[in-house]
């Protein structure tokens, strides 16, 4: 059993990125934001105009990722889950961001997917080292790929995420946890699903299955 578990806006109170880009850069990130959103850009080439705009020191960012707020009950969660099942954080989000943002909450060391962050002078850039051509979501990290990869193809892969960088492995996940706007790409695309607003909700759903799940049926 694999979690693949989002960061923005799912293991983090909010969009991590977002909340960088509103401190850091001119509003006009927001249009680019809106380009992307309308499927007129890839994710990539959203988040390489919206990068190339922030404005700040190495030192302020490093306190701005320290100051990022994560959902507690992740913790008791992870604890359940971790007894059975494997956990990974999978973001099209920054590495560097996250690692110290769960390292600053004193959250579990977890495998972490995600773009890599580099500094520049006064700004940051970043590389894709999980990219997947092959994958139509054109996102910076292919969720679908990173998963199949974690999980070896061993069932079932649980999706837990709110947004548009989940939507190419809500597609092939068995069990979907949906917040945010990844609620309505699942109803629009026929997937079943669980809504949830913090892992708290997730847990409790968790405790209810089986000991060893072999059919896949949600009663949501
Ligand atoms: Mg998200
Ligand atoms: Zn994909």
């Amino acid at each position: 059993m694999l979690f693949v578990v989002d960061f923005d806006g799912t293991l983090s109170v909010c969009d991590t990125v977002d909340a960088m880009l509103e401190k850091f850069a001119d509003p006009s990130w927001k249009q680019i934001e809106q380009e992307w959103l309308d499927g007129h850009i890839t994710a990539v080439q959203c988040m390489q105009k919206q990068l190339q705009m922030v404005k700040a020191d190495h030192l302020t960012l490093e306190n701005f990722f320290r100051s990022i707020q994560l959902d507690a009950t992740f913790l008791p969660f992870h604890k359940h889950v971790s007894q059975f099942a494997k956990v990974a954080v999978v973001s099209d989000g920054l590495d560097h961001a996250i690692h110290v943002a769960m390292k600053n909450a004193a959250f579990p060391e977890l495998p972490i997917y995600a773009n890599k962050l580099h500094f520049v002078p006064d700004g940051i850039d970043m590389s894709w080292p999980h990219k997947n051509p092959n994958c139509n979501a054109g996102n910076g990290v292919c969720k679908c790929k990173v998963a199949q990869d974690l999980s070896g193809g061993e069932k079932p892969v649980i999706l837990i995420g709110d947004g548009k960088s989940d939507a190419c492995l809500a597609k092939s996940a068995d069990i979907v946890f949906a917040k945010g706007s990844l609620i309505k790409y699942c109803e629009t695309n026929n997937i079943p699903h669980f809504k949830f607003q913090t892992f708290a909700d997730v847990l409790t759903k968790v405790k209810t299955w089986p000991q060893k799940i072999s059919h896949y049926t949600l009663s949501a």
